[in-house]
């Protein structure tokens, strides 16, 4: 069996058609489609009703409010029982006529496939940010990540498992990912524009997005300003020590400098700063980790024999 996952945040305006396209490219197989509404303020939970009424395939699980793509995901996998599942956006950005492809190449003995879009246009801050957070990315967890790599993906029923065991609140599912490892493969595929709506990411929510993602995946800020910082007060001690040094055994005057003075302390209430604010970053997330709040809450599901509140339930 088959499960396809796809988060919808307000897109009234195509899940009809995907899930017609879904269907018949599934229909050879048994499958089942789980739509996570992530809180829609438009009318995606009216065609979705309408779409799981007819289609006994279509799964829905209705979010209490707005909970962010990721929760959606993870809904969706804790729900999803098929033996391979597939995830994907539900903007119709992705092919659904694409899914016999990574099927394919998970029946060919790999554990996950990313895909690659052969890109449709984005927009050029879109296509920086993205640019610069993969670079750094990829040094990070030390496996080349590529820029245009998708959402898109197929995974094995084991993977997806391994996937879930990742217990951590403020979860990012591409990222983690790579950091998984196990036999992964990339498919390229093509990557329509957006039919209709717009894209639920700005800038700044892509950016923070990307911080986010690095902040919980290394300690290199961290260390960075412990660098700095050990450097600066290196930097004084030497600096200081040579004036002592001057005034006591030449007998040269302090130098004059209340610039300088300034300019040294500014410079280490920054770093002083910038310490804090790594640590407060790190403690944000270690207070989020340790409420152990759910990472979702059900308000509906449709076409789900399982309990409203039994295992599913966010936990
Ligand atoms: N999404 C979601 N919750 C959100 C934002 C987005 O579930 O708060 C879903 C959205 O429905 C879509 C996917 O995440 O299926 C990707 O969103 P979008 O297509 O707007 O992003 P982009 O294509 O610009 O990356
Ligand atoms: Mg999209």
């Amino acid at each position: 069996m088959i499960t396809v996952v796809i988060p919808v945040y307000n897109n009234a305006g195509s899940v009809e058609e995907l899930a017609q396209r879904l269907s018949s490219t599934l229909a050879a197989f048994a499958y089942e489609i789980i739509f996570v509404d992530d809180g829609s303020i438009d009318n995606s939970r009216e065609k979705l009703r309408e779409l799981a009424e007819n289609n006994k395939h279509i799964r829905l699980v209705f979010f209490s409010r707005n909970f962010g793509q990721h929760p959606a995901i993870c809904a969706g996998f804790e729900y999803s029982r098929g033996d391979q599942v597939v995830l994907m956006d539900a903007d119709l950005q992705d092919r659904p006529e694409d899914i016999p492809l990574l099927l394919a190449e998970l029946r060919g003995g790999v554990d996950v496939v990313y895909t690659l879009k052969r890109v449709a246009k984005t927009g050029l801050s879109n296509r920086i940010t993205s640019i610069i957070y993969h670079y750094i990315f990829s040094k990070i967890v030390r496996v080349p990540v590529p820029t245009n790599i998708g959402t898109f993906r197929a995974l094995t029923k084991k993977f997806k498992i391994a996937l879930l065991r990742y217990r951590e609140r403020n979860i990012l599912y591409g990222p983690l990912m790579f950091y998984m490892g196990f036999n992964s493969k990339f498919v390229e595929v093509a990557h329509d524009l957006r039919p209709s709506g717009r894209s639920s990411y700005s800038f700044s929510k892509r950016f923070a997005l990307a911080v986010n993602s690095l902040i919980s995946y290394t300690d290199i800020p961290h260390r960075l300003s412990l660098y700095f910082g050990g450097t600066l007060v290196l930097g004084s001690l030497i600096y200081g020590i040579a004036i002592t040094t001057q005034y006591v055994v030449l007998g040269r005057g302090l130098p004059a400098g209340i610039t300088l003075l300034l300019l040294i302390m500014i410079m280490i209430f920054g770093s002083v700063m910038i310490s804090l604010g790594i640590i407060g970053s790190y403690l944000f997330r270690v207070y989020q980790e340790v409420l152990n709040r759910p990472r979702y809450l059900v308000a509906e599901q449709i076409n789900i024999e399982s309990n409203f509140d039994g295992a599913n339930n966010g936990i």
